[in-house]
């Protein structure tokens, strides 16, 4: 029974809405207007606004407010899926919104200018390299883009075909061809993030797409081997390891933290007049409409999560449900003018709750 309630609460979506506060455009083009939204932060609680007089109001997990600083939404949003990562079991942190809402400022933002400003990326990172001992411990990273269900490498140009290897026994995803760099410092590693996002603006220039249209896959693998005989805590690939004898050798505990920066949400005007191709749009609503529905079976407590259906899916195959936590973070505008895509973000995050 105890391992069956471990399970329950492992294998929920916790799911956050953050509201980014108005921009200079917004704030002069919408000035005679109230916010599309009205949050209740301490009674997790937000109201989409019908019409001046009507709302309808959703439950969220967590409500950050326009005021909410990076830190408390790292530590909302991330900290308990690093923390279960360092205890060896695999985890996702994912932002779903609308082109221009935040999901890089809230996952990607080095803070190159404003330590308080970091995102969720290095803010896992510093959390990481401080708990592990670089001696006997290691953490290595892999960035990647998918663009139209094809995988590329952010960390190597050349390899921008990378194919996906699930293991038919234990379920675990491997990318055999994606580069994979041992991190030592936090420095090394914003650098790294630096080079990853030049190299998909480079990537996306030459394609004739802008970064919205793709989405951007941190992997994070936390290795700490285990050590003394007394090591019925230890897990590999998240699986206790209480039947494996102590005679064996050390046991690594293996963690996998992936965070996704999602393509925009935001319906594409599929005649192509915008720029976008045909083939951008599906490939877009494939990818977001398939992780739609493995949220939902997570969130159903389903023995079927359909991971099949598209690449990202087949990508977080082993990071959905079991023992692995799953975080999303529903980025939204206030703007009254993008009422309906605000509507469309916030019923997906309550789809997966
Ligand atoms: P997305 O990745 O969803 O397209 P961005 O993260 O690029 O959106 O954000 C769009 C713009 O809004 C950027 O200029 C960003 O700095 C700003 N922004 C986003 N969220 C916030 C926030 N919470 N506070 C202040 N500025 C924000
Ligand atoms: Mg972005």
């Amino acid at each position: 029974l105890g391992s069956k309630l471990c399970h329950l609460r492992h294998g929920r979506v916790r799911v956050a809405v953050r509201l980014r506060p108005r921009n200079a455009e917004e704030l002069v083009a919408d000035a005679d207007f109230a916010d599309c939204v009205e949050l209740q932060p301490e009674l997790k609680r937000l109201k989409l606004r019908k019409n001046n007089w009507d709302s309808d109001t959703y439950e969220f997990d967590e409500v950050l407010t326009e005021f909410a600083s990076q830190k408390r939404v790292y530590e909302v949003v991330a900290k308990p899926v690093v923390e279960s990562v360092l205890d060896g079991y695999n985890g996702t942190v994912m932002a779903y919104g609308q082109t221009g809402t935040g999901k890089t400022y809230t996952l990607g933002r080095l803070g190159d200018e404003d330590t308080a400003a970091r995102g969720i990326m290095v803010r896992a990172m510093e959390d990481i390299l401080a708990d592990i001992s670089l001696e006997v411990d290691s953490v290595s990273v892999s960035y990647l883009q998918l663009y139209m269900e094809t995988i590329q490498d952010l960390l190597d140009p050349a390899n921008d075909n990378i194919s996906i290897v699930e293991d038919p026994k234990t379920g675990e995803v491997s990318l055999p061809g994606a580069t994979v760099v041992e991190i030592r410092d936090q420095q090394s590693f914003v650098e790294l993030l630096r080079l990853g996002e030049a190299h998909r603006f480079a990537a996306n220039t030459k394609l004739n797409t802008e970064s919205s249209r793709s989405h951007a896959i941190l992997m994070v693998y936390a290795k700490k081997p285990v050590k003394g005989r007394d090591s019925s805590l230890s897990s590999e690939n998240g699986v206790n390891s209480h039947m494996i004898k102590s005679s064996k050798p050390p046991i690594v505990r293996k963690g996998k933290l992936v965070i996704v920066d999602l393509a925009g949400s935001e319906r594409i005007d599929k005649s192509g007049s915008e720029g976008h191709t045909l083939e951008e749009a599906k490939s877009i609503n494939l990818s977001l409409s398939a992780l739609g529905k493995c949220i939902n079976a997570l969130a159903e407590n389903s023995t079927h999560v359909p991971v099949r259906d598209s690449k990202l899916t087949r990508l977080l195959r082993d990071s959905f449900g079991g023992t692995a936590r799953t975080s999303l973070v529903v980025t939204i505008g206030p703007s009254p003018r993008h009422r309906g895509e605000t509507a469309s973000t916030i019923m997906f995050g309550q789809r997966a709750m």
